[in-house]
């Protein structure tokens, strides 16, 4: 079986709802992941951030506001005046539970209950649309199988055991789930993160054992730069898993930073391809892939780094156990890290705690911060007998300040700290030095 998986552009209006519905109904059992429609989760982060800040009255006008334009969508989705109905009913019901956190109290509690109400909304929006048409269709609620550990870690053993428990034998059934929500190891509605149904439909893929899963949004595959930033990138047709989780995890944002490591665990194909044209290529991630070199230019940012030199307190050995155990005590994530015998550099983005980890590192060492930062990382085939691409990406930047670099830990990801002001700079440069364009 097959996991496909439409983004929030993709069914961003009443008539892409239709044309998603239009490519999933070929007859084929699968199961559909689907986002919020776009936009709406932004919107649900701006109402959270009124009600944290007690903005009452501008929060409850903007539910009124978002409710208005699901209104509408609910007028053009469905033909029928009992499919209308049914789904006035379900807008009025999220809308109103919505209205429900209205109040004084607000935390990250209520704050995850109120970003999932956009994935629950389409998934039923989509499932009704397709019972109205008559196709064979099953709602699958990811709140009763997806589920993250006491780490947040996704629970894979849970997320197969329940699954499997969810699953019909029907033929052509197709099966609708939301993407990015799950419960927590309390039992508390969570979500895998921004961007997380990707995460959603690879976790899903490895839990039933999937043929492939399907990413389905906006742009024809993967490109080899972000074309949000880069004119003329161009489409990569083909990734290893290892290029592609390097790329997500450093700031394609396309896919998911983790939605890669579950399908290349589980040796499941992923194939990106894109809604508006449906019969572009697209791009194959799967464990082997044609064609070497340089495959893409990414980049990550909120970058801070961080370096410490030592004091002489400890033996270098001990220097650097040091340092990755107060990083680990505080579960700050180092993205990228650098040595001498003295100093050691690393790079995080998450800036949770590092006041806690900069106090703690000064008893070792000299401390020194740099924020607002950025990696750009090139990623591709660089084995060793790959000469001369450190030459090309160096050369690329000559003209600004590089903080660090990180080269040889794999044999696909050459990384730079830069400042995130050069970014755009970086980014033009490497795809001039590397495609050309
Ligand atoms: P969805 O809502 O379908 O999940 P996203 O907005 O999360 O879509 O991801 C698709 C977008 O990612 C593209 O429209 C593009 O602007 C952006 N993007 C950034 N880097 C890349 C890249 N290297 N290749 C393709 N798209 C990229
Ligand atoms: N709706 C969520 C978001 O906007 C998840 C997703 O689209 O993947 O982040
Ligand atoms: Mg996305």
């Amino acid at each position: 079986m097959k996991v496909l998986k439409f983004g929030g552009t993709s069914v961003g209006s009443a008539s892409r709802m239709k044309e998603v519905v239009r490519l999933i109904a070929d007859g084929e059992r699968k199961i559909v992941v689907l986002s919020a429609m776009s936009g709406t989760t932004n919107k649900l982060v701006e109402i959270s951030e009124c009600l944290y800040g007690k903005r009452l009255r501008e929060a409850a006008e903007m539910i009124d506001g978002l409710e208005a334009v699901y209104a509408g969508h609910v007028e053009e989705l469905y033909s029928t005046d009992e499919y209308r109905e049914k789904g006035k009913k379900i807008i009025k019901e999220h809308f109103d539970y919505l209205r429900s956190f209205v109040k004084d109290i607000f935390t990250l509690y209520e704050e995850k209950i109120v970003l999932a109400q956009g994935e629950l909304i389409s998934t039923k929006m989509v499932y009704n649309y397709m019972l109205e048409q008559g196709y064979d269709a099953a709602f699958l609620p990811a709140l009763d199988f997806m589920r993250t550990d006491r780490l947040g870690e996704p629970d894979i053993n849970y997320i197969r055991k329940h699954m499997a428990g969810m699953l019909g034998s029907g033929d052509g059934c197709i099966y609708i789930t939301q993407g990015f929500i799950c419960r927590n190891a309390f039992n508390e509605i969570d979500n895998l993160q921004r961007g997380g149904s990707d995460y959603t439909a690879s976790l899903i893929g490895a839990a039933i054992d999937a043929e492939e899963v399907q990413i389905w949004t906006d742009i024809d595959g993967l490109h080899n730069n972000d074309p949000r930033i880069v004119e003329n990138t161009s489409p990569v047709r083909s990734l290893t898993f290892d290029e592609a989780a390097e790329l997500a995890y450093f700031g394609a944002k396309i896919l998911h930073p983790a939605c890669i490591i579950p399908a290349k665990r589980a040796g499941i194909p992923v194939l990106l391809l894109n809604t508006m044209q449906p019969e572009a290529p697209g791009t194959l991630i799967a464990g082997n892939c044609t064609g070497g070199g340089i495959k893409a230019v990414a980049a990550k940012d909120n970058i801070t780094a961080i370096k410490v030199k030592s004091n002489g307190r400890l033996p270098a050995s001990g220097f650097l156990r040091k340092v990755f155990e107060i990083f680990e005590s505080y579960m700050v994530p180092v993205d990228m890290v650098c040595t001498s015998e003295m100093n050691v550099a690393v790079a995080t983005d998450k800036t949770a705690h590092l006041d806690e980890v900069a106090d703690e590192l000064s008893h070792y060492g000299e401390v020194a911060i740099d924020t607002d930062m950025c990696i750009a990382c090139v990623v591709g085939d660089m084995g060793r007998h790959n000469a001369g691409t450190m030459k090309t990406v160096v050369d690329a930047l000559a003209e600004m300040p590089v903080r660090m670099v990180s080269y040889g830990s794999s044999d696909n990801n050459i990384a730079f700290l830069v400042r995130a002001a050069d970014k755009k700079q970086a980014l033009c440069a490497l795809s001039r030095a590397l495609f050309s364009c």
